[in-house]
């Protein structure tokens, strides 16, 4: 009997500096890395038990340079994505709608699946963005939400790329 197991494509995409490669790291080591070169772009191999099921995921951390061909690439490539603000940010929230808008574009006609993250949660005192906000943008583009923190590994970093393996494969058994 052949243990189940899927192959999921994550993309991470967000405005620079809002913490995607540390939200990358997090959920892949545990641990946060203070400083992570914005150019560079990665893909990371990772493998989890989600719901009984070997994922193996394939995850690509977007440095935010590349070119519209580029970035249609990426979103073509994808399976799921991740966009990410930062709540001290608030021009960096204001980019997210767009962002969906565009995927929805590349991905015609397939639905574009998604999760939300309001990353840097630690840093309260900074907020510009508050949390009925981050859920009533969600709740618009009809996708999971989670307020979190890179830094201090709060909030629910595991549970959304889990939640996003979830979400690829429910999309792939009803297509
Ligand atoms: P990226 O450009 O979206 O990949 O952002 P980075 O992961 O390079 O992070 C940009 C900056 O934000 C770095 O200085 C990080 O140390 C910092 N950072 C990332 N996540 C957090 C977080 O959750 N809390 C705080 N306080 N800083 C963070
Ligand atoms: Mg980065």
């Amino acid at each position: 009997n052949m243990a189940k197991s899927a192959e999921v494509k994550l993309a991470v995409f967000g405005k620079a500096g809002v913490g995607k490669s540390a939200l990358v790291v997090r959920f892949l080591t545990k641990r946060f890395i203070w400083e992570y070169d914005p150019t560079l772009e990665s893909t990371y191999r990772h493998q989890a038990n989600i719901d009984e099921e070997v994922v193996n995921m394939e995850i690509l951390d977007t440095a935010g340079q590349e070119d519209m061909l580029q970035r249609e690439g990426h979103m073509r490539w994808g399976d799921g994505f991740i966009i990410v603000y930062d709540i001290t940010d608030r021009v960096s929230f204001e980019e997210v709608a767009p962002l969906k808008g565009l995927l929805e574009e590349v991905k015609k006609p397939k639905h574009v699946t998604l999760v939300l993250v309001g990353n840097k949660a630690d840093l309260e005192h900074a907020r510009q963005v508050s949390t009925e906000e981050g859920e009533r943008l969600a709740a618009e583009l009809a996708c999971a939400f989670y307020e979190c923190s890179a830094c201090t590994g709060e909030g629910a970093v595991s549970e959304a790329f889990h939640e996003l393996c979830r979400e690829v494969r429910r999309r792939r058994m009803v297509q």
